[in-house]
Formats: C-alpha cells, sequence, structure tokens
C-alpha cells in the first residue's frame, strides 16, 4: 500500500499549482465581485490540456485518468473553487457522459472541442421541483417522427449558459417501464436550438464565478440521434456520473479545505494580539492542526475511491464517503479560517472570506449530505 504520487501525478500537481498561484490567484477575486465568467482563465486552462485529463489521446485528451481530474481540481480549489467547479462539471458532468455514453458520430462530433476547453457542456439532471430525487423528473421528451420533442425546466445547471457552451444533456422521461416508473431517458440538445431558452445567472451565495442558470424547454426539438446511449438508460447513466462526480467534488472539497490552512498559517504568523503573533497561542495552534487533520483524512479517502474506481472496483460506497468527509471538512475549516481572521475574515478581498461562502454549496451539490448517508447505509445494507 503506497499512496505516494507517481513523478507523473506530482509533475501534474505541481504544474496546476503554479498555474492556480500565478494566474487565478491574481484575477479571480474581481471576477468573483462582479459575477463575470473567467474565459481568458478557462482558456488558459484549455491550452494546458486540464479539460482533456482523463480523456483518450485518440479524443483529443491527455491521455490520463480520473485520478489526475482530481489533483488538477484540488489544487486548482486551494485557490479558488469557481475556477474548480468550471473544470469539474466541464469534464465529469459534461463531457464525460457523451464519452461513457455517445455513439461514434456523438463523439466524433462533440468530443473534440470538449476536450479542448474550447467548449463546455452542462449536465441538466436537477429541475425546479426535485433534487435528490430524481424519479420525481417531470422534463418530457415525445419522438415525433424523427426527432424528440422536449418540454420542461432545469434548475441550478452549471456552465450552461456561457458563451462557449455547447450543449446540455437532459434527462427526460420517455415513456413508461413494463413496472408502472418513468423511462428516463438523457438528450442532447444543443445551445441555441429553438425551443431552449437559458434564463439570467443565479445571484448566488458563493461560486460567483462560475455559471449556473434555469433552463426551459418549450416545444424544444431535436434530432432522433441526439438520443444519448439507449432509450430507458437515464437513470442508471446519471447514478454512474454522479458517483464519479463524488469523488471529484471530494478532491475539490479537500482543495478547499487545505487552502483554509495555508491561508490560516500565513495570519497566523502575522497578526499579533497581546504582544505576539496568534499563531503563539495554544487556541489557535489546535484550530489549524485539526483543519490539517480534516485535510489530510479526507484526502486519503477520496485516493482510496479514485483507486477503487480505477481498479475497476465497486465505488459507490468509498466515494460518497470520501465526498461526505471531505465537504464537511471543507465546511469546519472554512468556518474555523474564517474565525482565526477575525474581522478580517468577514471583508471579501480575504481568500478565507471566498472559501466561507463557497464551502456550503460542497454539501449541496452532486448529492446532500443526507443523499450521502442513505448511499452509505444502503451499502451497508440497511
Ligand atoms: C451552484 C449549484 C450548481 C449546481 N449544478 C448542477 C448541475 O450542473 N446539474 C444538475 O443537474 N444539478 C446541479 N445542481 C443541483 C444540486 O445537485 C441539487 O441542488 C442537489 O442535488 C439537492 O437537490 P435540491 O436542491 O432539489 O434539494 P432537495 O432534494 O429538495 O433537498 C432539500 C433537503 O431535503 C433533504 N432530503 C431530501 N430527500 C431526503 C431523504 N430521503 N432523506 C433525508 N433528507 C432528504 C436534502 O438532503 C436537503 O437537505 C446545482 C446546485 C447548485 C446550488
Amino acid at each position: 500500500m503506497d499512496f505516494r504520487l507517481s513523478e507523473e501525478y506530482e509533475a501534474l500537481r505541481s504544474s496546476v499549482r503554479s498555474f492556480a498561484r500565478e494566474v487565478v490567484a491574481p484575477g479571480i477575486a474581481d471576477h468573483y465581485e462582479r459575477h463575470t465568467f473567467p474565459y481568458e482563465i478557462v482558456a488558459q486552462m484549455g491550452k494546458m490540456g486540464l479539460f482533456g485529463l482523463p480523456f483518450p489521446e485518440e479524443h483529443g485528451g491527455m491521455g490520463g485518468d480520473y485520478f489526475a481530474l482530481c489533483l488538477a481540481l484540488e489544487e486548482l480549489a486551494r485557490v479558488d473553487s469557481s475556477v474548480a467547479i468550471t473544470l469539474e462539471a466541464a469534464v465529469s458532468l459534461g463531457a464525460m457522459p457523451i464519452y461513457r455514453f455517445g455513439t461514434a458520430e456523438q463523439r466524433a462530433r462533440w468530443l473534440p472541442k470538449l476536450v479542448s476547453g474550447e467548449a463546455l457542456a452542462g449536465f441538466g439532471l436537477t429541475e425546479p421541483g426535485f433534487g435528490s430525487d430524481a424519479g420525481g423528473t417531470a422534463t418530457r421528451a415525445v419522438l415525433d417522427g424523427d426527432e424528440w420533442v422536449i418540454n420542461g425546466s432545469k434548475a441550478f445547471i452549471t456552465n450552461s449558459g456561457t458563451d462557449i457552451t455547447a450543449l446540455v444533456t437532459v434527462t427526460a422521461v420517455t415513456g413508461t417501464n413494463p413496472d408502472g416508473s418513468k423511462e428516463l431517458s438523457t438528450i442532447i440538445v444543443p445551445s441555441g436550438t429553438p425551443g431552449f431558452a437559458v434564463a439570467p445567472g443565479y445571484s448566488k451565495v458563493g461560486w460567483c464565478a462560475s455559471d449556473t442558470h434555469e433552463l426551459t424547454f418549450d416545444d424544444c426539438r431535436v434530432p432522433a440521434e441526439n438520443l444519448l446511449g439507449q432509450r430507458g438508460r437515464g437513470f442508471a447513466q446519471f447514478l454512474r456520473i454522479l458517483d464519479e462526480g463524488r469523488i471529484a467534488i471530494a478532491a475539490l472539497s479537500v482543495g478547499l479545505a487545505q487552502g483554509c490552512v495555508d491561508e490560516s498559517i500565513r495570519y497566523a504568523k502575522d497578526r499579533h494580539a497581546f504582544g505576539r503573533p496568534i499563531g503563539n497561542f495554544q487556541a489557535i495552534q489546535f484550530k489549524i492542526a485539526d483543519m490539517e487533520r480534516r485535510a489530510y483524512t479526507s484526502r486519503l479517502a477520496y485516493y482510496d475511491a479514485a483507486a477503487r474506481m480505477l481498479a475497476g472496483e465497486d465505488f459507490k460506497r468509498h466515494a460518497a464517503i470520501a465526498k461526505l468527509h471531505a465537504s464537511e471538512s471543507a465546511v469546519d475549516n472554512a468556518r474555523e479560517a474564517t474565525q482565526i481572521h477575525g474581522g478580517y475574515g468577514f471583508m471579501n478581498e480575504f481568500p478565507v472570506a471566498r472559501f466561507w461562502r463557497d464551502s456550503k454549496i460542497l454539501e449541496i451539490g452532486e448529492g446532500t449530505s443526507e443523499v450521502q448517508r442513505m448511499i452509505i447505509a444502503r451499502d451497508l445494507g440497511l
């Protein structure tokens, strides 16, 4: 058993770490403040090959694996989560369904531009009326001749409304299964299709430089061949995508948790109270020690889940454990880092304020903490 990284993984980690410090850190606070999408940073991430990390070279990818993506997400989130979630959603939720389930034509048409980062794809599962209970899907798609006609709406869809968004994969009810349950399928809807409307961006508490919209489909027609994979496989498809995505969100959470440690150490050495640096007080030292413990154990949990996934083993429970532990650790670390910064921690110009605002969603997106506990309990036979 060896959790040390290979030379290739170390090289990737180090180049993303430098990029995050030298390119993301100086520019992101302004985008966050103005709620604008960081196109210039995303373009550079594309040039570095980050959007292609887990995809084979035949599709324009870097020939790496899902763990490589996770390492990059951790390093980005150590500095900023809006940029990290943009990459996570683009790769894990956007391009991955096309790669995993798409036909040869769909892969050839969409993957090159998604994998290069020239274009982004959204993953349309959540609706205004449901999130955790995906069986509640109300969006419908009816086959009319050689076209699907889609009606319904989707909520909180990441990367769905940027200038470079090429498509959204939409989960819809396409019929009824023999047991009476809803038949769910996934359909590719290219941006700009008549009847597909993107609402203005939400006003969010955090992830303010990432792109999130409500989408509506009003008699939106797409060709029958836009069905992703097999009809009726929508449920199984999004479960697979979300299981993997939980490891990625765990990695992103570890990055945020570690970023809180970085900023707290820096501040604790600098800030003086009662004639000494606050880092000399044991109360502050213990807070930082606990923050490091949470980041470290969360990292081990996502490394383990990723290793199981890459070995082709069942990884559902371990991905849920990693996501649950890492996201709750991120929230705890952000709260403590803000506390260590005192009043300055409440000022947006300090990175910990951004970490605090960005941490809460980690316990909600891609399955809430309650959903992770349900998955773990179910897997334990309860
Ligand atoms: C910024 C942002 C970006 C997002 N990006 C995307 C995206 O790209 N694509 C996408 O499809 N979705 C996206 N989402 C949606 C996200 O995945 C959902 O918000 C999340 O899954 C929770 O669903 P919900 O909001 O409907 O909450 P609900 O499911 O309504 O849950 C409300 C509360 O009830 C609890 N609850 C529900 N059922 C149970 C139960 N059985 N037992 C115990 N507690 C329960 C939940 O844990 C939660 O605390 C995004 C959300 C946000 C905020």
